[in-house]
C-alpha cells in the first residue's frame, strides 16, 4: 500500500513509521519544515523510545520517506492519514478542526484517483461527515472514501501499543474502504489485534468515551484517596482491593497529582462540549473536568504543608515535569500548575527532568534547571516527586539529606514505602496513605 501521513508528530510520526516496517511505502508530511529537515538527516524531533531505530531502518530500506509538500505523496497514494493537532480551541474548550479542515482542503485538490482518507486525529462526532463535504466541495471530482481509525497508543510505549494494540477500530460509511482498511492493518490482523468495524460516528465516539473513562477512573482513585487520608487508610491497598475485580480492573487506579498531558485533558473538554451541543450532557465527565483541574494546586497546597504552612523564601526542588516519563511531551502536565502556584506562595523552583526540560524552558519562567536528581535537591527545603521516571525509583537518601537544607520529601506518585524514606530522617508525605505521614 502506498500510504501519505500527514501531521508527523507524535501520532503521526510513530504511526508512519509503524506502517513501514509492516511493508507499506510511507512518505511522512508535515509543514513543519525544521521538523521534516531534522526527519530527512536521520534525526528525531520527540523523545519516544526506540523509534530513532525504526524511523532509521525503515529510511534505509526506502519504505519511509519525509517532505513538507503534500500534494506528491497524497496524488500517488491509496490511502492519506490525517494525523495533525487537534487541541482544545481558546475560549470554549471545543476541539479546534481548523488544522483538520485545512489538511482536508489540501487533500481534496491533489487526490488522483480512488483513494482512502483516514482521519487518526482525535475527532468530535460528526467530523468525517465535515471532511467528506469539504473535499467534494473542494473538489467535486475527488473519489474518496472518508474513514474514522482513532489511534489509542500511549506517548512512552508507542511502539508497542501500535504494534500489538488491544483493537484496532475503523468507523466507515463506504463499503469500499473496508479491504483497503484490512490490507492496511493485515499484518495486526494476523496477530489476532480484533480489527472492530463499525460506523464512523460511533468510531469517532469511541475515542472520546475510552479517554473520558479513563479519565474519570484515575479521578475516581484520586477523590478516594483524600478520603484514605482523612479517614487512615491506603488508597494503594483499595486500589489493589477493587482491582482484582475482573469487572473493574486494575488498571488506571493508580492515585497521583492528576491527570494531565496531550489527550485526556483537551479529549474530556471536548466531550463536555460535544454532549452539551446535543442537548445529553456528560455530568459525570463535566465533574471529571472540574475536580482534576482542582486537584493540581490542591498538589501545591500539600507541598507548603510538607514546608510547615508557608514556602515563600524556600527552595523547592521538582523530580520530573513531563505529564508521564518515557516522554518530553509537557503539554498539559500537572508539574505546570503545581510549579505556578508553588511560586504564586513565594518559592524559589529548582528542577529536575531527564527529557522534559527544553520543552518546560518554553512554557515556565524563574525555574533554574539542573543536571540530576542530586543537583536539583542541593540546598532545598523540600523535594517533590511529580513524575515517576525510573531515575528517580533508587534515589540515595543519606547522599539527598546531606545535600538538602531540610529533608522533606513530597511523593505525589507513591514511588517509595513510608519507612524506607523515613528511617534516613526525612519527613515523608505521599498520596492517599491516611497512616503514615
Ligand atoms: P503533534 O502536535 O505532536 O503533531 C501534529 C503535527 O501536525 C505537527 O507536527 C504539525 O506541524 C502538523 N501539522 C499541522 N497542520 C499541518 C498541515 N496542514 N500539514 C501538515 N502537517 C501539519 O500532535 P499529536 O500528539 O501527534 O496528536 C495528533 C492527533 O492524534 C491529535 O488529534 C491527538 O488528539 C491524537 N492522539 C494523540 C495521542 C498522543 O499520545 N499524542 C494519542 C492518540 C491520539
Amino acid at each position: 500500500m502506498r500510504i501519505a501521513m500527514i501531521g508527523s508528530g507524535y501520532v503521526g510520526l510513530v504511526s508512519g513509521a509503524c506502517l513501514a516496517d509492516f511493508g507499506h511505502d510511507v512518505v511522512c508530511v508535515d509543514k513543519a519544515a525544521d521538523k521534516i529537515e531534522a526527519l530527512k538527516r536521520g534525526e528525531i524531533p520527540i523523545f519516544e523510545p526506540g523509534l530513532d531505530a525504526l524511523v532509521a531502518s525503515n529510511a534505509k530500506a526506502g519504505r519511509l520517506s519525509f517532505t513538507t509538500d503534500l500534494s506528491g505523496p497524497v496524488s500517488e497514494a491509496d490511502v492519506v492519514f490525517i494525523a495533525v493537532g487537534t487541541p482544545s480551541r481558546r475560549g470554549d474548550g471545543h476541539a479546534d478542526l481548523s488544522y483538520v479542515y485545512g489538511v482536508a482542503r489540501e487533500i481534496a485538490s491533489a487526490v488522483k484517483g480512488f483513494t482512502v482518507v483516514v482521519t487518526k486525529s482525535t475527532v468530535p462526532v460528526g467530523t468525517g461527515d465535515e471532511v467528506e463535504r469539504i473535499i467534494r466541495e473542494t473538489n467535486p471530482d475527488a473519489d474518496v472514501a472518508v474513514v474514522s481509525n482513532p489511534e489509542f497508543l500511549r506517548e512512552g510505549a508507542a511502539i508497542g501499543d501500535f504494534k500489538r494494540p488491544d483493537r484496532i477500530v475503523v468507523g466507515l460509511d463506504d463499503e469500499r474502504a473496508r479491504e483497503t482498511m484490512t490490507e492496511v492493518y493485515r499484518p495486526l490482523y494476523l496477530n489476532q489485534s480484533p480489527l472492530l468495524f463499525t460506523n464512523r460516528r460511533t468510531s469517532e465516539l469511541i475515542k472520546y468515551a475510552g479517554n473520558a473513562f479513563l479519565a474519570m477512573k484515575i479521578t475516581f482513585i484520586n477523590e478516594m484517596a483524600d478520603l484514605c487520608e482523612r479517614v487512615g487508610a491506603d488508597v494503594q491497598g483499595v486500589a489493589r482491593g477493587i482491582g482484582l475485580d475482573g469487572r473493574i480492573g486494575s488498571k488506571f487506579l493508580h492515585a497521583g497529582p492528576g491527570y494531565g498531558g496531550s489527550c485526556f485533558p483537551k479529549d474530556t473538554l471536548a466531550l463536555v462540549k460535544t454532549a452539551q451541543d446535543h442537548d445529553s450532557p456528560v455530568r459525570l465527565i463535566e465533574t471529571t473536568v472540574a475536580v482534576n483541574d482542582q486537584r493540581k494546586r490542591a498538589m501545591a497546597r500539600k507541598v507548603v504543608a510538607a514546608c510547615g504552612g508557608d514556602v515563600r523564601g524556600k527552595t523547592v526542588a521538582v523530580l520530573g515535569l513531563t505529564f508521564k516519563p518515557n516522554t518530553d511531551d509537557m503539554r498539559e502536565a500537572p508539574s505546570l500548575s503545581i510549579i505556578q502556584a508553588l511560586q504564586d506562595g513565594g518559592a524559589r523552583i529548582r528542577a529536575y527532568d531527564p527529557e522534559g526540560m527544553n520543552a518546560a524552558a518554553d512554557m515556565l519562567s524563574d525555574v533554574t534547571y539542573t543536571k540530576d536528581a542530586y543537583d536539583c535537591a542541593a540546598k532545598a527545603d523540600v523535594l517533590v516527586i511529580v513524575t515517576e521516571w525510573d531515575a528517580f525509583r533508587a534515589l540515595d537518601f543519606p547522599r539527598l539529606a546531606e545535600t538538602m537544607s531540610s529533608p522533606v520529601l513530597v511523593d505525589l506518585r507513591n514511588v517509595y514505602k513510608p519507612d524506607e524514606v523515613t528511617r534516613h530522617g526525612f519527613s515523608y508525605t505521599s498520596i492517599g496513605r491516611g497512616t503514615t505521614r
